[in-house]
């Protein structure tokens, strides 16, 4: 199909936590989308709910005009535009590629860069609202590129979203998705810290965290991942290896760019701590356990 069709042919790439629930919604829209994931487990997952899949990407990518990823990391992205059946190989010019994984700032340039060679269009969106957000169709969207690209975008994001902010050019929404991410691993630190010191001066962690709600410290931490943490609930979610990653990449950023992270550092490094316990794959409200070993005691359990 033509580049700016009205109905474009979307291909959709990762089918991961947020993957699966994102192009549920999608295809729920009556979006004519075909998904795809190295991983046959999550191919299947994505059949099951009655979405097309492929399991071609080079075909899949000749057949569509618009490209979205929803990758781990700089290196999966990569992967899929540079690889043999990548979208530099296989898609057409024209086409419009809209990365909402979360990943390097400074990388998202040099894909765009490679991109524009080809004449291929690219956004960068990545998105904020975990898994929830992402099964309601409520994520923040943090768009970077030209305007009509954006605007051309904005019907695919739209069933996936309930914000879409254009950031600026391409790049900026990478860059608004460090901020972010330094603000929520903060807020998660702040939360374990209160509770840490509400346990140990008695206090009912139930209705301290239901007196915050209605204060000056109220947020969406406090509100969807306080009852995991006081549950002892460490499922993912936003599993900590990707916060790691997120603290990492923003760190990187703040070097090239000259800010001063302290805050941001020192959760990082008890995020670390909680990946050499083998705690990698639990949820980033798990930083609890972190905060339990050093105070030798448990939230969750008096
Ligand atoms: P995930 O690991 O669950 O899913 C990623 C999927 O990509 C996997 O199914 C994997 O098999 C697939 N994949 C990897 N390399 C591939 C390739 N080259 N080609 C095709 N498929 C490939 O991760 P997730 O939790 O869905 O997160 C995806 C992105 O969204 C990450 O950048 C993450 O930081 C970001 N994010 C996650 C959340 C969350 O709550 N989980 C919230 C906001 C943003």
């Amino acid at each position: 199909m033509e580049a700016g069709a009205t109905t474009p042919v979307v291909a959709f790439i990762g089918l991961g936590v947020m993957g699966l629930p994102m192009v549920t919604n999608l295809h729920r829209s009556g979006t004519a989308v075909t998904g795809y994931d190295l991983s046959p487990a999550a191919r299947n997952a994505a059949g099951e709910r009655g979405i097309p899949v492929a399991d071609d990407l080079g075909a899949l990518l000749e057949q569509s005009d618009v490209v979205v990823t929803m990758l781990p990391n700089t290196p999966h992205v990569e992967s899929v535009v540079h690889g043999a059946d990548g979208v530099l190989a296989r898609s057409a010019p024209g086409t419009l590629m809209v990365d909402m994984s979360s990943i390097s700032p400074q990388g998202t340039l040099a894909i765009h860069s490679a991109l524009q060679e080809r004449q291929i269009r690219f956004v960068d969106a990545p998105v904020s609202g975990g898994v929830k957000g992402a099964v309601a169709g409520t994520l923040s969207v943090m768009a970077g590129g030209d305007a009509d690209s954006v605007e051309r975008a904005r019907a695919i994001l739209q069933p996936m979203s309930s914000r879409i902010t254009h950031m600026g050019p391409v790049g900026t929404g990478q860059a608004t998705k460090v901020c972010n991410q330094v603000a929520v691993a903060i807020n998660i630190q702040a939360v374990c810290e209160a509770f840490t010191l509400g346990r140990a001066l008695g206090v009912d962690l139930g209705r301290l965290r239901e007196a915050m709600m209605g204060g000056a410290t109220a947020s969406w931490v406090l509100d969807n991942l306080g009852p995991q943490m006081l549950a002892g609930d460490d499922s993912a979610g936003f599993r900590i290896v990707l916060q790691v990653k997120d603290l990492r990449l923003a760190l990187d950023a703040a070097a090239d760019a000259g800010a001063p992270l302290p805050a941001a550092s020192g959760v990082l490094n008890m995020y670390l701590e909680a990946v050499a316990h083998g705690e990698g794959g639990n949820g980033n409200q798990a930083l609890s356990r972190v905060y339990e070993r050093l105070a030798n005691r448990d939230i969750a359990r008096p």
